[in-house]
Formats: structure tokens, C-alpha cells, sequence
């Protein structure tokens, strides 16, 4: 790979965790922080448990990191929740003086019945609005490879114009390797008359097992050159690391040299992946 040094300082770098299940986890993840924080990212984002799981961690996550000097954004999913139980907590990150967050739909947990109050993240969106004005900065999702459940293609571009309309200042998209994927997406919003910023989210590869899982979870696609070499390199952990390492890098180089207006890492509470192609891009 040609390294090029890419100019960082009009671009937003943001890094996602997620809240700690266990003391130990919570020790890792202040030294990962710290290590992250030396980067200088525009935030830290820390995600919420469908349902309000991890209502109580996401905050504390958030204040534990704002309280080290940096700033944080929760997310919010609405799935499965009442109106009052969202308006709770809305005001509780509002007093708690957070300006930023990540608003939702979020998916049922299996065995829980209830889709609650709100079904879309568009109405989530317009709630917190209507709740709060323009205190927050609102982050939602993107899906360059169109979200899963939806019907078409053209209806999912429809709904993420809704959740635009209804007040959202930005997204982040889910993770991909296909570039194209991403460009063509962006065509296509900015062809609506969209124009909030999409900045894309980026999955490091560190375990094939794992990513496969989540892939088929969330209906990103691992092309297919890249499942057979990872495939072909068995329990050889060191070698999909290094193959990932490449790929991601090569991925990160090519979205940024594209326009993207900055990179969103799913660290999974590890700063290693992120560090390193942080470096290998040569971001400043
Ligand atoms: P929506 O925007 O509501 O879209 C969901 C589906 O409904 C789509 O198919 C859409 O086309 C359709 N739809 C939307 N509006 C309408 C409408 N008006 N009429 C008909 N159909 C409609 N999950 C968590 O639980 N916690 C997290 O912290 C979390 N963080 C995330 C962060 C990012 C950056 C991303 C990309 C995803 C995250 N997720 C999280 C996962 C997310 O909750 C799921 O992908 C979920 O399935 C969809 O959420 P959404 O906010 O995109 O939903």
C-alpha cells in the first residue's frame, strides 16, 4: 500500500464502546481511552442496549470518560420502550450536560414481545426534539448496504431521509469493505437533497469467527475474496490480523481520499486495531 499522509484536522474521527460488563473491563477500557484519546477524536461513543440493558452503564461509561476530559456521546434505542421511560433519560443525558448522542431504533432482544412506544428511529429523533430542542448534536445510523429488514433499497434511502427530516445533524454508517458501497450511497442521499455529513463506520478485523457473526447479524457482506483468504488462513490468528490490518487500512485510505468527512471505529473496547491503522494512514 502507497502511504500517503492524509490531512485529519476538518475531518471527525470518533471511536464506539461498549459499556464494561466487569470491573476488569472497565479497568481495560480507561487505559484504551487513554490510548485513544491521544489521537484527539471529535468524541467517544458509547452504545445502549436494546431494550434500556444498559441504560445505567451507558451513562456511567459517558461520565467516566467526559470526567477524563473528553467527550462522549451515548446512544439511545427507543425499541421496546415507553414514551415516559425515553423521556427519562433524554433529560437525564440533557442535565447531565451532554451535548451529543446517537439516536436509535435498536432491534428486540429474542423473547421480549413488546416494540414499545416508538418504531422507528425517526420518531425517536422527532421526540427528542420536540423534548429538547437543539441541544443536542443527533447522530443516527446509515446503511450503504441498506439495512436488512428493509423491503427495497429506494424505501430504505425514503427512511433515512425521515430521520434526517425529523432533526437528525448527522450519521454514521454501518460497517462495510466495499468502498463503492458507500460512494454510491452518498450519490444517492445527496440526490434526495440531503446534505448532513455520513461519515463512515469502520470494523477493524480481528477475529474472523467473530466478524462473520456479527456480518451475519447485521447484514454487512464480507466480500467474498475476503472470506475465502481469511478462510484459507484457519486458527492462524496472526495472519488474519495482519490481512485485516491491510485491508481496513486500504479500505480507510480509499474512503477519505473519496470525501468521507471523517472515520467512526467499532473498537470493541481494544484500541490496538484502531491505533495502528490510525498510523498507517498517517493521520496527524
Ligand atoms: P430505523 O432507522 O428505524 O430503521 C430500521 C428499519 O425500519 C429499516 O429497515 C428502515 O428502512 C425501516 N423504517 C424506518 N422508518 C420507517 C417508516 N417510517 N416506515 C417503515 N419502515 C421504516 N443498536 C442498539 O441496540 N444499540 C446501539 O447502541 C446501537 N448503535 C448503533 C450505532 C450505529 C452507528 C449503527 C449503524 C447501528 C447501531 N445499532 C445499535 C444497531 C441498530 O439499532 C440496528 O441496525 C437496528 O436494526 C436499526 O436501527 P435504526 O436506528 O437504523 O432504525
Amino acid at each position: 500500500m502507497t502511504q500517503k499522509l492524509i490531512e485529519s484536522t476538518s475531518r471527525q474521527f470518533s471511536f464506539e464502546f461498549f459499556p464494561p460488563k466487569s470491573a476488569e473491563g472497565a479497568v481495560k477500557l480507561r487505559e484504551t481511552v487513554t490510548q485513544l484519546g491521544q489521537l484527539n477524536p471529535a468524541f467517544f461513543s458509547v452504545t445502549f442496549g436494546a431494550g434500556g440493558s444498559t441504560q445505567e452503564g451507558t451513562l456511567k461509561t459517558v461520565n467516566d470518560i467526559r470526567a477524563m476530559g473528553y467527550n462522549a456521546a451515548p446512544h439511545l434505542s427507543c425499541i421496546g420502550s415507553t414514551v415516559e421511560s425515553i423521556r427519562e433519560i433524554v433529560h437525564r443525558y440533557r442535565d447531565a450536560g451532554i451535548r451529543h448522542m446517537v439516536a436509535l431504533r435498536g432491534d428486540l432482544p429474542s423473547g421480549m414481545a413488546m416494540a414499545g412506544e416508538f418504531r422507528h428511529a425517526s420518531d425517536l429523533v422527532a421526540f427528542v426534539r420536540t423534548e429538547t430542542g437543539d441541544h443536542f448534536h443527533i447522530e443516527v445510523a446509515a446503511y450503504p448496504e441498506y439495512h436488512p429488514q428493509s423491503r427495497t433499497a429506494q424505501e430504505d434511502l425514503k427512511n433515512f431521509k425521515r430521520k434526517v427530516e425529523a432533526g437528525a445533524t448527522s450519521a454514521i454508517t454501518q460497517y462495510f469493505y466495499n468502498p463503492d458501497a458507500y460512494f454510491h450511497f452518498v450519490d444517492e442521499v445527496r440526490a434526495m437533497g440531503i446534505d448532513v455529513p455520513i461519515v463512515p463506520g469502520v470494523m477493524p478485523i480481528g477475529s474472523f469467527s467473530q466478524l462473520a457473526r456479527f456480518s451475519d447479524a447485521c447484514g454487512a457482506e464480507i466480500p467474498r475474496w475476503i472470506r475465502r483468504k481469511m478462510e484459507g488462513f484457519g486458527d492462524d490468528s496472526a495472519s488474519i490480523k495482519a490481512f485485516g490490518l491491510d485491508v481496513v487500512t486500504d479500505l480507510c485510505q480509499e474512503l477519505l481520499e473519496g470525501g468521507a468527512p471523517g472515520l467512526h471505529f467499532y473498537t470493541m473496547n481494544g484500541a490496538g486495531a484502531s491505533t495502528t491503522i490510525w498510523q498507517r494512514l498517517g493521520l496527524s
